[in-house]
């Protein structure tokens, strides 16, 4: 059993399904102390129950990332019960019905920055301030390949996620001499909750894609792959890398 993580303290928001969950139990196996954090209370409770079925040490809080009040409240809980945070994985988002640009609500658009662009913006602002604090720490945002390209009819997950790409890069030009690092991970298709409520809301839409997404490899990946590439950013391996927007995609941008 790898112990890459020992003793690193790691935030991870939307702990309570998908990229969240997987990751919260590889790097709980690698000997991580996690808060996990989701506004699910039921799904966030069996994340930590997974985490300890392993001997993992973790705490959940429920917080719902686009609320400032919510974001300082489970900084604080990490801070309180472990004394650091090495690690801010600001994972939680969610997708946007598919439907034409001149058809999208300010309403529907402003949900989907809120929780994407938003909650990440929340969540990196208050862990770089105990990080600053600290002289260290490390800021792992999930973006998406929609981060590098658009997907058709998605136009504000499309944006959310270049904005989260911008955050990324702007943090890291400014605390890479305070001893921060930030990365973000774009997955391509994974097989998650989010995923799966996907060729329902196809059907429901005007769009109609031959394949969505077009993964070149051929399948979505499993949660537990984007895990691996999450682990060893939050390991000590990937001391060299910061601003990176790294694609774990199966092909799809090619
Ligand atoms: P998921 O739906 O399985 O998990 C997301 C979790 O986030 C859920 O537990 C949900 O309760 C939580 N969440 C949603 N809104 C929240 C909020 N406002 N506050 C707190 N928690 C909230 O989805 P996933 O596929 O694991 O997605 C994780 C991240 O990966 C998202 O940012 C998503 O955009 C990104 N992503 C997913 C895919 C994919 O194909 N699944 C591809 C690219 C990027």
């Amino acid at each position: 059993k790898s112990d890459s993580l020992a003793g690193k303290v790691i935030t991870i928001t939307g702990a309570g399904s998908g990229i969240g969950r997987a990751s919260a139990v590889l790097m709980a196996a690698r000997g991580a102390k996690l808060v996990l954090v989701d506004y699910n209370v039921t799904t966030g409770e069996e994340t930590l129950e997974l985490v300890k079925e392993q001997d993992g040490e973790a705490i959940f809080v429920q917080a719902d990332v686009s609320k400032e009040e919510d974001v300082e409240n489970y900084i604080q809980k990490a801070v309180e019960t472990f004394g650091k945070i090495d690690v801010a994985f600001n994972n939680a988002g969610i997708i946007q019905k598919f439907q034409p640009f001149h058809e999208t609500s300010l309403n529907d658009f402003s949900r989907i920055i809120d929780v994407n662009l938003k909650g990440i913006f929340l969540g990196m602002k208050h862990a770089l301030n105990v990080m600053v604090q600290q002289g260290y720490g490390h800021v792992i945002n999930t973006a998406s390949t929609t981060a590098l390209r658009a997907e058709h009819s998605l136009a504000a997950y499309t944006a959310s996620k270049h904005g989260v790409a911008g955050l990324t890069k702007a943090a890291a030009i400014e605390y890479v001499r305070k001893g921060i690092r930030v990365n973000a991970i774009c997955p391509g298709g994974v097989a998650t909750t989010l995923t799966a409520a996907v060729p329902q809301m196809l059907q429901e839409s005007d769009y109609m894609p031959e394949e969505f997404p077009n993964m070149r490899i051929g399948r979505f990946a499993e949660p537990e792959e984007l895990a691996e590439l999450v682990a060893f950013l939050a390991s000590d391996g990937s001391s060299y890398m910061t601003g990176s927007i790294i694609v774990a995609d199966g092909g799809l941008t090619l």
